[in-house]
């Protein structure tokens, strides 16, 4: 898809905002980047709706079941999402266009 690549300087600062760890559960190891609003969506590449997940919590918001992982369920680590970011951002956060 054209586009959808985050600019590395964009990656860099997400990842560095939140501290080279998920957002989430603090993991340091595996770390993507997750879109709050997916770009198919409409979600941009602004930080705002940008978030750094490990590879467990990022499969887990997608809707994959991973055996073992027993932190949040979907819902709950989209909502987690949405306070990290509107707590980070605000009073400003908006997720949804750049
Ligand atoms: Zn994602
Ligand atoms: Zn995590």
């Amino acid at each position: 898809m054209l586009s959808a690549r985050i600019p590395n300087h964009v990656r860099k600062a997400v990842y560095k905002r939140d501290g080279y760890r998920c957002a989430l559960c603090d993991n340091n190891r595996g770390l993507q980047i997750h879109h709050y609003c997916p770009r198919s969506q409409g979600g941009c590449n602004h930080p705002m709706n940008l978030i750094t997940l490990c590879w467990n919590c990022h499969a887990i918001i997608h809707g994959t079941r991973l055996a073992g992982y027993d932190f949040m369920d979907e819902e709950a680590l989209t909502q987690a999402c949405a306070e990290y970011l509107g707590d980070y951002y605000a009073p400003d956060w908006y997720p949804y266009d750049g």
